[in-house]
């Protein structure tokens, strides 16, 4: 037995017809499963030129291979398809329960198809596949349709039933719309909500009860053990988080980036990723004022974000499955100023940095209001907190007129103004329906093209590639550009992957001025990061766990055990390199130039800034976006892989293995 179902489910909306087909063995040692059997899959049947808000677009819902296997920090879910927001590879991960809820239904992965002429679900236990009418869950937020959902099936299932579902922003097509599970989780980029919307689906509804398992759970359990252990040790001493504001203010005078695998664990441990937020104004990494802030603008920003305030007002901790971590949190917010609701997720470091310093707003309640609006309407907290960052600084440049904005005074820091456009994004209103679809399209329509931060159409994760120049090769080389979860010079310096990867150079601290690191060590840097984040998300592994690095978060270990297989790290960094350029090629079929797609001048830093820790910093992008594409085997002037690449992945032969 291995770790896989063996099995996908495939259904065709407009006909109803669902299959179920078995996967070669091939296919799994070749990608894994998660994101590499959804590349697999969606680049042989998403035909070139397809609609991405079309029948012929097709949505997968996939967990990783280690998932249901014992180890820990393999409980992500994938949903991929054609992004209607980029043109080409899409993608979104998230936690929770529904992993393990689509392997028990005896699955490794969905994939829906085709158009429902009416609102409809995708009900599923293992043992019947059904379509059924959701109209009376359409129109509801994701939680509510969430809850309305429990209350009508638990009585009739077996186990409580996993929910995945969009709220009004993927109903309303909205292009940086997400999809949610578990009340405030939200698998939220490349607009994969809308192509959910498009096919009239309102949930995945998944209520199997079936096995999980692997080869060796004696040998999986010794690892995670080993693992839970030293998490155990580690403590944080309290009232640290006040002093991580001067601890970013230091950062940002070091040449280097320094991260220990460990101290990060910690942090999320004890605070979850808005641990991160203080630290990340204070040191450069986190954008403020537009992308354009001053170190006046920091000094505003930084003890409003305080880690401590938020973990006052945690009630309970939250873990994805198998994750002894537990980085997620419900505050209880009730009866805060602009705050509607009783409780909330607690926000992640990208939306309060969306939503703070990136707008100036120094209200802590209303980013607890807001991720909350935004994690039930299903919204991108990214997107549009960049999107809204735009709108503010057009309106303050006197490009955007009071008419223009439904008479909001959209200035720096108007946290009342901010609120309401929100409502209105969410609700596709006025202003907020150009806005709705991300800060490209809002500033084609309107100017101010040079404040729109984005990424071949995509907005960027909160973090400064001026602080960090191997971010800004992966937002631009990424497949799905302008992603932030795919690699960092900072991240690498923790994950020692020299230690399981003979091409990967030393991990040591990672300088951020790129002219002190030569192109092609860089290009192999970066490289090896985005080969080690596709493997992860083929085994369904956690970023953090990542981030701990390969001696503690023993990934190659745990797939050898799991999948009895003796396979080495350079072999599992050739199974990322092939998932990676699996996606490229997606990119390629669809018409999608990788060579046109580039950072945000501003965030390229031209002109550079003349004060706080990124001044005079100036990128070579492009000339390192080159090198990275030359390192996995790519042309280096398009992008486009080379065939003796996907010759020597044996990527042909991989495709031409069908499901039966
Ligand atoms: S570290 Fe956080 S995001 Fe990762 S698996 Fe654990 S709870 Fe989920």
């Amino acid at each position: 037995m291995t770790s896989f179902a063996g099995k996908i489910l495939c259904i065709d909306l407009t006909t109803g017809v669902s299959e179920t087909r078995s996967v070669p063995e091939a296919v799994y040692e070749a990608v894994l499963a998660g994101k590499g059997l959804a590349a697999w899959y969606l680049y042989a049947h998403i035909p070139p030129g397809a609609d991405p808000l079309g029948p012929e677009n097709i949505l997968c819902f996939a967990a990783g291979a280690l998932c249901g296997s014992g180890s820990f920090l393999t409980g992500r879910w994938t949903v991929a398809c054609k992004s209607p927001l980029t043109g080409g590879w899409g993608d979104a991960n998230c936690g929770g329960l529904f992993a393990p809820a689509i392997k028990q239904c005896g699955y490794d992965a969905i994939f829906i198809s085709g158009v429902s002429e009416k609102p409809v679900y995708l009900f599923c236990d293992g043992r019947k596949v059904e379509v059924r009418d959701a109209s009376p869950y359409w129109g509801l937020d994701a939680t509510e349709a969430e809850n309305a959902l429990h209350r009508d099936l638990d009585p009739l299932c077996r186990k409580k039933p996993c929910v995945a579902c969009i709220g009004q922003a993927g109903e309303k097509l909205s292009l940086i719309s997400g999809i949610c599970n578990e009340g405030g989780r939200i698998a939220a980029r490349s607009g994969v909500g809308a192509v959910m919307g498009s096919k009239k689906l309102k949930a995945v509804v998944l209520a199997g009860t079936k096995p999980m398992g692997c080869a060796d759970p004696e040998a999986v359990k010794a690892l995670s053990r080993e693992l839970g252990r030293k998490l155990l040790k580690m403590t944080m001493p309290s009232g640290l988080g006040v002093f991580l504001g001067v601890g970013g203010r230091m950062m940002g005078h070091l040449p280097y980036l320094p991260l220990d695998g460990s101290l990060t664990s910690l942090m999320f441990k004890e605070w979850g990723t808005q641990g991160n937020t203080s630290l990340a104004i204070t040191s450069g990494d986190g954008p403020i004022k537009n992308w354009g802030g001053t170190p006046r603008d920091v000094r505003l920003m930084d003890m409003v974000y305080n880690p401590e305030h938020i973990n006052r007002i945690e009630m309970a901790k939250y873990h994805c499955y198998s994750c002894p971590l537990g980085c997620g949190g419900k505050l209880n917010i009730r009866g805060r100023q602009y705050v509607t609701f009783d409780d909330t997720h607690k926000p992640e470091y990208e939306t309060i940095q969306a939503f703070g310093a990136l707008v100036l707003n120094k209200s802590r309640d209303s980013i607890y209001e807001i991720n909350e609006l935004l994690n039930r309407a299903g919204m991108d907290t990214i997107s549009a907190g960049n999107t809204v960052a735009w709108a503010v600084e057009c309106y303050e440049k006197g490009i955007l007129t009071r008419e223009q904005t439904d008479g909001l005074e959209l200035t720096w820091g108007n946290t009342e103004a901010i609120l309401t456009l929100v409502h209105k994004m969410i609700d596709r209103e006025g202003f907020g329906d150009a806005l709705a679809d991300g800060v490209k399209r809002a500033s084609e329509r309107f100017g101010g093209a040079e404040y729109a931060m984005h990424v071949g159409g995509q907005e960027p994760g909160m973090h400064d590639a001026r602080n960090d120049p191997q971010l800004g090769v992966h937002y631009v080389a990424e497949p799905a550009p302008g992603k932030h979860t795919v690699g960092m010079g900072i991240q690498y310096g923790a994950m020692s992957l020299c230690d399981i990867c003979s091409w990967a150079p030393p991990a040591k601290l990672h300088p951020k001025k790129d002219d002190i690191e030569d192109t092609e060590t860089m290009a192999l840097i970066s490289k090896a990061n985005a080969c080690y984040t596709m493997l992860t998300d083929g085994a369904g592994g956690c970023y953090y766990g990542q981030m701990m690095g390969v001696h503690m978060w023993k990934l190659v270990d745990y797939l050898n055990a799991a999948e009895g297989w003796s396979y080495d790290g350079d072999h599992y960094m050739e199974v990322g390199e092939r998932i990676q350029t699996l996606r490229q090629l997606f990119n390629v079929k669809q018409g999608y130039d990788p060579a046109a797609v580039a950072l945000p001048k501003r965030m390229a830093g031209d002109p550079p800034l003349s004060d706080g820790p990124l001044k005079g910093i100036t990128l070579r992008n492009r000339e390192q976006v080159s090198a990275h594409w030359k390192a996995f085997g790519w042309d280096e002037r398009t992008g486009v892989p080379l065939p003796e690449t996907v010759a020597r992945l044996g990527i042909p032969e991989l495709l031409s293995l069908e499901g039966s």
